[in-house]
């Protein structure tokens, strides 16, 4: 595609589509500053670097940007609030729940009636909300192995034309869940797929899929089980393979089965892998979009294709016992922007990670707008 040299001669959807990426480099320069003064210098390890932003010529700061950029110093200076303040009321900006297990998701929900864009920077990770009317959500979620204590988390939001509105910095609490750990005995032949190549060979084939981001939400309301069968094991059990020190979580929930019991699509969405990995057996990864993905392993069969549009309900395939599995159950995961998390808290009201939900006003994050500063 040939580079635009003016702005008039870019039609309105590559404008946009610019002044979208545009926004995403801003915030996340400034963002990066922040968290960088906000930790003393100190970066965490997870933390974007400016070297590891995207560069592109189109969006690079300077030229006729009239948007600023993050100072050496560490303030941010995304241009005056007052040039780009064209919202006609200040945006809402809602966490919830704002204190988590680990392992659990939340929302981060945004009303901003006019707005253009709005993006998050929590744990490494900086993200574009969904939009569907006038709000703005994604679902968050950290890892069953995240230290507990509070974990920054930064919204901002831009108009239409991409400059930049608000910038509000709140805090996520990380509770200690306090797992267990299960011991699991394997037998010869089923020991070497603790192999670390095998292992290795599994995230290969699998993680790139998961890590989409579909720019729209395909999941509708509470998820429900993939399996009638009844739940064997829980997310989060630290696991202790053949009496060795335990190396990692459970991933996902265990659903006990009969071989060639039905496993259901617990939401709408599309297929996005069909597939088989020594470890995993066989198995199907729904997008249910917004970076929001199911898995369903160690099926005795699929029966579902790369790409097709699925229901809440349909039929995916059968329970069995391939890969890593010591007899016929479904392993069920449910992975958030990269992030496996408890699926237990889709499946049950409580604390169900809704993104369309109504938030009282009075629990809107407060705090200065780091844009006036
Ligand atoms: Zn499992």
């Amino acid at each position: 595609m040939p580079k635009p040299t003016r702005e008039r001669l870019v039609p309105r959807a590559q404008r946009a589509s610019r002044s979208r990426r545009r926004w995403l480099l801003l915030t996340a320069l400034s963002l990066v500053a922040f968290i960088f003064v906000a930790c003393g210098g100190d970066a965490p390890d997870n933390s974007k670097s400016p070297a590891d932003l995207p560069s592109d010529p189109v969006t690079s700061l300077g030229a006729d940007d009239s948007s600023g950029a993050a100072a050496a110093d560490g303030t941010s200076q995304i241009g005056p609030a007052s040039e780009g303040a064209t919202l006609a009321t200040d945006p809402l900006i809602f966490i919830s729940p704002r204190e988590i297990r680990q392992g659990e998701s939340f929302v981060v929900a945004v009303d901003a009636p006019g707005a253009g864009f709005a993006s998050v920077a929590f744990n490494g990770q900086i993200l574009s909300l969904l939009r569907e009317g006038s709000r703005f959500f994604t679902i968050l979620g950290v890892d069953a192995l995240t230290p507990p204590g509070p974990l920054p988390l930064i919204v901002s939001v831009a108009d239409s034309v991409g400059r930049p509105v608000v910038q509000r910095e709140s805090l996520v609490t990380v509770t200690d869940a306090q797992w267990q750990i299960e011991v699991i005995e394997l037998d010869e032949s089923n020991s070497d797929l603790l192999d670390p190549l095998i292992i290795a060979e599994d995230a290969a084939i699998r993680f790139p899929v998961q890590q989409v981001e579909t720019p729209e939400r395909h999941w509708n309301d509470i998820f429900d089980p993939p399996s009638t069968g009844v739940i064997t094991s829980s997310y989060g059990f630290l696991r202790s393979y053949n009496q060795r020190a335990p190396e990692e979580y459970h991933s996902g929930l265990d659903f006990g089965a009969e071989n060639g019991a039905p496993v259901l699509a617990p939401n709408a969405g599309v297929i996005a892998w069909v597939g088989q990995t020594r470890r995993r057996g066989n198995g199907v990864l729904i997008d249910h979009g917004g970076g929001v993905f199911s898995g369903h392993y160690h099926m005795s069969e699929v029966f579902a294709e790369v790409g097709q549009v699925i229901n809440a309900g349909e039929f995916l395939g059968r329970v069995g016992a391939t890969g890593l599995a010591t007899g016929p159950h479904l392993h069920w995961e449910i992975v958030v922007h990269g992030v496996t998390v408890d699926p237990v808290q889709w499946i049950r009201l409580l604390n169900f990670p809704d993104p369309l939900a109504e938030f009282d006003v009075s629990q809107a994050i407060q705090g200065p707008n780091q844009l006036d500063r």
